[in-house]
């Protein structure tokens, strides 16, 4: 594959190497029936040392891939000397594992991804357990039942997943040399979510952090956290405080401006705030019953209309927006029976 020119006419899935800036290329990796359809990894390389940022689904059809794209910058996968990884979901970690045996490559994921890496690894723990204990206090019960037999006969696969030989802490490192990149600790996607700051390129590695079109989901990992929503509004404003960058995101086409996206991912929350609140007025008690008066998806979905994955993510993005109300003093919340209601302050 030789590279070519990141193009905004072509499909970002479209599998490829896009040459984005001075030895920085994007490749995009498929993913097993997801929505998200592919992953970005980038490779960054001088020449002679090669990183990759993020590393894929581990799939035969992606390694072949990423071994693919990296002929056409005359590098075999056991050139990669790291994974910097942003997040520990499987999209983003499980290839630089698979790989990692195969080849020894190092491992690096940020140190917050520990309690949930940990908890994936946990052979006796059921198939997203955190998600189903926040849908019983969203009051989501049809929900629950329709998940239970979603994930009935799912196995964990424990196989895909060890720790890292690095855990990331916060602050500036220096790769291939010459290359510094600021690691910067944004929470809310997930607990230990990172992004990669190249000032001197002016590029922004943004992970899941900050996407193009899509909003990333708040929180789903098996280590929760109390207010994922306030973690990623917080993160958001963060790196707006930062110098804004051409944007490197792991879905989507690359673009101009890092800053523009997070003012419409700002816009957007202070929106779903606001008709989430509006949802108790017109009688929603719980995060379930809020989440059915709300829209979903650029389509403008019912909740009812969406696969039951999808539901659950959705009310679990509901409840992150309640409970952010709730702990800024705007909703009164009670619990009762582990259920959880709000009603207006
Ligand atoms: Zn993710």
């Amino acid at each position: 594959m030789e590279p070519l020119a990141e193009d905004a006419t072509r499909s970002w899935t479209e599998p490829g190497i896009y040459d984005v800036a001075p030895g920085v290329y994007r490749i995009p990796l498929p993913l097993p029936n997801d929505g998200l359809r592919a992953v970005n990894v980038y490779a960054i390389t001088d020449g002679t040392e090669l990183v990759m940022i993020d590393s894929g689904w581990a799939l035969d059809e992606a390694r072949d891939l990423l071994q693919a794209a990296l002929k056409g910058i005359g590098a075999e996968l056991g050139d990669i000397s790291q994974f910097l990884v942003t997040h520990v979901h499987r999209d983003h970690y499980t290839q630089a594992v698979a790989l990692r045996r195969e080849f020894g490559n190092r491992v690096a994921l940020g140190e917050l991804e520990r309690t949930s890496l940990e908890l994936t690894m946990d052979t006796n723990r059921g198939p997203a357990t955190t998600q189903l204990d926040l849908l019983t206090q969203s009051g989501a019960e049809p929900l629950l039942v329709e998940l239970r037999n979603f994930f009935a006969g799912e196995q964990p696969e424990t196989s895909v997943w060890e720790l890292p030989d690095e855990w990331l802490t916060p602050g500036r490192r220096t790769v291939l040399g010459s290359r510094a990149l600021d690691i910067v600790h944004t929470p809310g996607h997930t607990a230990g979510h990172v992004v990669f700051d190249d000032g001197a390129a002016g590029l922004m590695f943004t992970g899941d952090h900050v996407l193009p079109r899509i909003t990333p989901s708040i929180g789903f990992q098996p280590g929760a956290t109390e207010l994922p929503l306030r973690d990623f509004l917080d993160s958001l404003r963060l790196v707006r405080g930062m110098p804004d960058r051409r944007m490197l995101p792991a879905h989507g086409l690359v673009s101009p401006s890092v800053h523009a996206r997070i003012d419409e991912l700002l816009a957007h929350h202070e929106d779903r705030l606001e008709r989430s609140a509006r949802a108790l007025s017109e009688g929603a008690s719980t995060a379930y019953e809020a989440a059915s008066k709300l829209t979903w998806t650029r389509h403008q979905r019912k909740l009812a209309e969406m696969d039951p994955f999808n539901q659950m993510l959705a009310v679990t993005e509901t409840k992150a927006h309640l409970d952010l109300l709730a702990y800024q003093g705007k909703l009164k919340m009670s619990e009762v029976d582990g259920v959880r209601h709000y009603a207006a302050a």
